[in-house]
């Protein structure tokens, strides 16, 4: 039997962080990690970057808002541990971060560009003597009578804290599998039923010879309950449906809508269909000899430009001018439904934060129990949101 002040389950991001936390006070730190080595999501994400926090506008409420509907809830973690701290915390470990200038836009990047750098800051600050990471440890099953027993098929934990930072269902192969959610209900918390959130959709109309065209600025709209949503920035076309920042933000906002959901892509939203209209017509005049494609070239992506008009410039009538401004500003689709859970970015839905007191990360239902990061019912848009929530929850349950 080990024993110790704190036991942490999980070695992610928000698990890391509350350790770092959680060892600054001197406390005895136990951390437990079914893998063989820390942060493997953390590893993958921003394409291998770590897209970890974000700028938006440098006012923090409206970073916050961010998170609707869950904004409520993470206000006061982000508030005590905002983008400016986590910045601060690496670039005080010899990891300076810096922001997105192009395409995602105010996203904050370690300079290095590595994700690893950013694992390791927090690895190398748990090397202490009051902190002993265990790996390849994975954890079955949790007991609470006056401290908790963390039981291993290994052996057992004795703590008298214990955090739980298991993240969601998600990318399981990473180790975020859901067995926190198991420890969570022994406990007596309710899960919210996790569903797939930041997701690449399936839609009913395939694209197949389109599957890898991606578009960089794209303006996607639905409704939902006479309500007009819509999402913009990146997409790509996949042998399914569609995916890309863009499609990512859009599954978020309509999670639970979206089957059989009508959308519209708008290629070109810089640009109004009445003008639109005027330079096309100059355009294919100007270009009689050429395909009505290639007129569209410096628009599009070639393959995208040849499936939204065929022919030649010089057969373009008014008619099939405006069909094609009309598949430019208004491409129809149906969303069929999203990709597995397991293809999604982030999971919604986990323990409930009805049952979480938000000031601490703390249950209100077993004492000395604590959540931080994925694993708890909140997701955030695509851009280092997500990380910034696992790093601020991370650090007020280590707190
Ligand atoms: C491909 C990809 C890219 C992403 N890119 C970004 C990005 O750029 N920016 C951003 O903000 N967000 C991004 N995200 C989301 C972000 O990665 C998550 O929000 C974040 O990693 C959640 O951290 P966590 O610590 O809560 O959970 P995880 O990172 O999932 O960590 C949970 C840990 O717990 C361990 N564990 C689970 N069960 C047990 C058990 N029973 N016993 C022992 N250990 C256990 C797991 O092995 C794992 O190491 C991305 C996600 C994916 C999948």
């Amino acid at each position: 039997m080990i024993e110790t002040g704190i036991c942490i389950i999980g070695a992610g991001a928000a698990g890391l962080m509350a350790a770092c936390t959680a060892a600054t006070g001197g406390k005895n730190v136990v951390v437990a990690e079914s893998n063989s080595a820390a942060g493997r999501k953390l590893l993958l994400t921003g394409g291998g970057r770590c897209n970890l926090t974000h700028t938006h506008t440098g006012n923090i409420d409206e970073f916050i808002r961010e998170y609707k509907p869950f904004d409520k809830f993470v206000r006061h973690c982000i508030h005590t541990f905002p983008p400016e701290k986590l910045r601060d915390f690496f670039a005080q470990r010899g990891l300076e971060t810096i922001v997105e200038q192009n395409g995602c836009v105010g996203c904050v990047f370690p300079k290095t560009n590595r994700s690893s750098d950013v694992c390791k800051v927090l690895t190398d600050e748990l090397k202490k003597p009051n902190v002993k990471i265990i790996y390849g440890t994975k954890i079955n099953s949790i007991k609470k009578d006056d401290d908790f027993t963390i039981q291993s098929d290994k052996f057992s934990i004795s703590a008298k804290s214990l955090i739980i930072a298991t993240g969601g269902v998600s990318w399981p192969q990473t180790g975020s599998d859901g067995s926190g959610y198991q420890f969570a209900k022994s406990l007596g918390h309710k899960i919210i039923t996790p569903i797939p959130c930041l997701v690449p959709l399936i839609t009913k109309e395939k694209f197949t010879s389109l599957a890898g065209v991606s578009v960089q600025d794209v303006l996607i709209s639905g409704k939902i309950a006479n309500k007009k949503i819509t999402s913009r920035g990146a997409m790509i076309f996949t042998h399914t449906g569609i995916g890309g920042p863009a499609v990512l933000d859009f599954s978020r906002t309509a999670c639970e809508h979206l089957q059989n959901l009508k959308i519209s892509l708008d290629f070109l939203p810089n640009i109004s269909v009445e003008n639109l209209d005027l330079e096309l017509t100059k355009s294919f005049a100007e270009n009689q000899n050429k395909t009505a494609g290639s007129v569209l070239y410096r628009f599009l992506p070639k393959a995208l430009a040849e499936r939204i008009a065929d022919g030649k410039s010089s057969q373009i009538d008014k008619k099939t001018r405006k069909e094609i401004v009309g598949k430019l500003k208004s491409f129809p689709l149906t969303i069929a439904g999203t990709e597995v859970i397991e293809k999604a970015t982030i999971t919604r839905g986990g323990v409930d934060t009805a049952e979480i007191d938000s000031k601490t990360m703390e249950s209100k239902i077993c004492k000395g129990l604590f959540f931080a990061g994925e694993i708890m019912n909140v997701d955030a848009p695509c851009g280092g949101y997500n990380l910034q929530f696992a790093f601020s929850s991370g650090f007020l349950a280590g707190t």
